[in-house]
């Protein structure tokens, strides 16, 4: 039986990465690396939180059909390099991506039996203070940030198969892999 695609997304401070890291923790996913052209942080490693490369390397990428789906968010190109996902599905792994909105779409247009769910925050002012205190996102970015996010959580109730709300990253994770076991009842 092929894997299940599942698609985590939601604004930028949400919370998203933590959940992402708890959901690997309580099961077994294969991660998506993505490719990216933003600067590395400091506290990430090449080919494991990304695979960084120019923007002449994306845009081939792009060109030779390698991306499963891309976006350009907050100045960068960001994708999902297919052939890894369909042999991890193909074999049966579940896979994970954590990809911003207009990528989320992408997926859900190509690949139908994709499950996917959308992070909102409790609310838009408690989003704003994780952006600040999470520091590493300039004062400009964190207001182009702010107003994409409103939009983007009203959106989702449409775009999405389920959207869930992080109040509390334990509550968050045990809730998609209930969401996860749901659809994988639905698909057998
Ligand atoms: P960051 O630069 O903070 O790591 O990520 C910025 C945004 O890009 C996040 O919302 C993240 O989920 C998204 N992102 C990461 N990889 C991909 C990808 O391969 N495709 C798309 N569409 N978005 C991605």
């Amino acid at each position: 039986m092929p894997g299940v695609l599942l698609v985590i997304s939601g604004p930028s401070g949400v919370g998203k990465s933590t959940v992402v890291a708890e959901l690997r923790e309580r099961r077994r996913f294969h991660f998506s690396v993505s490719a990216t052209t933003r600067e590395r942080r400091p506290d990430e490693t090449d080919d494991v939180d990304y695979h960084f490369v120019t923007v002449d390397r994306f845009k081939h990428m792009i060109e030779d059909g390698e991306l499963l789906e891309w976006a350009e968010y907050a100045g960068r190109y960001y994708g999902t390099p297919r052939q890894p996902v369909l042999l991890e599905i193909q074999a049966g792994n579940d896979v994970l991506l954590d990809i911003e909105n207009q990528g989320a779409m992408q997926v859900r247009a190509s690949w139908p039996e994709a499950l996917l769910i959308f992070i909102a925050p409790p609310s838009l002012d408690e989003l704003e203070r994780r952006l600040r205190s999470r520091g590493d996102t300039p004062e400009a970015d964190i207001a182009a940030r702010l107003s994409v996010s409103a939009e983007q959580v009203e959106q989702a109730r449409c775009d999405y198969d389920r959207v869930v709300t992080n109040q509390d990253v334990d509550a968050v994770t045990a809730e998609i892999l209930d969401i996860l076991a749901e659809h994988e009842q639905g698909t057998q």
